[in-house]
């Protein structure tokens, strides 16, 4: 039996249309999501991985040569997981409570930290993640190459974007702020984002 499995997707595949269309999320959860864990499961095969929870597969195989290929797919795995359970399907609310203070704590307001936000996923070169971390400093914004995650650094996610082309290039081509600027004003659950904070 593999090790591990791809969850259920926690909304239908058009809930989030059109900031993000029923076609794109069924590539992208049902294309590759799916081989992440594919071929997550035929790599640990025999491996030492194999017993491991995912989480520990992703920071145990992180920064090893041997091991790239076995972190590029748990990596992405965990990613993916993360990526659908943040959103929320009929359109968002806005950060309250201790989120919002934190956030206008590091960035002044939540329009700078979106501004902030989207600057820093344009500059994640190629494909990779935009991610908002929590540390003992408060909250930080981190780019990622591929499917490196804080976790990978030991650091803790708050949520984080998706900006390899597979999830924007069907509905926005290759305007990736616009995008950006989308999801964060219209799909994530900041409620969600809220439990995640430490
Ligand atoms: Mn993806």
């Amino acid at each position: 039996m593999n090790p591990f499995s791809l969850p259920d997707l926690p909304f239908s595949h058009d809930a989030l249309s059109p900031i993000i269309s029923s076609e794109t999320i069924g590539f992208h959860y049902g294309k590759h999501h799916a081989a992440y864990f594919n071929m997550l499961n035929n790599l640990v095969k025999d491996t030492k991985f194999a017993d491991m929870k995912l989480e520990e597969v992703v920071k145990n195989s992180f920064g090893n040569p041997d091991t790239q290929k076995i972190f590029n797919n748990a990596g992405q795995a965990w990613n993916h997981i993360l990526y659908w359970e943040q959103m929320t399907p009929g359109g968002s609310n806005k950060p309250s409570g201790k989120l919002a203070t934190l956030i206008e704590d590091n960035f002044d307001t939540f329009d700078k930290f979106k501004e902030n936000f989207i600057s820093a996923s344009v500059g994640v070169f190629g494909s990779g993640w935009c991610w908002l971390i929590q540390d003992n400093n408060g909250l930080s914004i981190m780019g990622t190459p591929n499917a490196e995650n804080p976790l990978a650094h030991n650091k803790h996610t708050l949520f984080g974007l998706d900006v390899w082309e597979h999830a924007y290039y069907l509905d926005y081509q290759n305007i990736r702020p616009n995008h950006v600027k989308a999801v964060l004003e219209n799909a994530i659950n900041w409620d969600y984002v809220s439990d995640r904070l430490i």
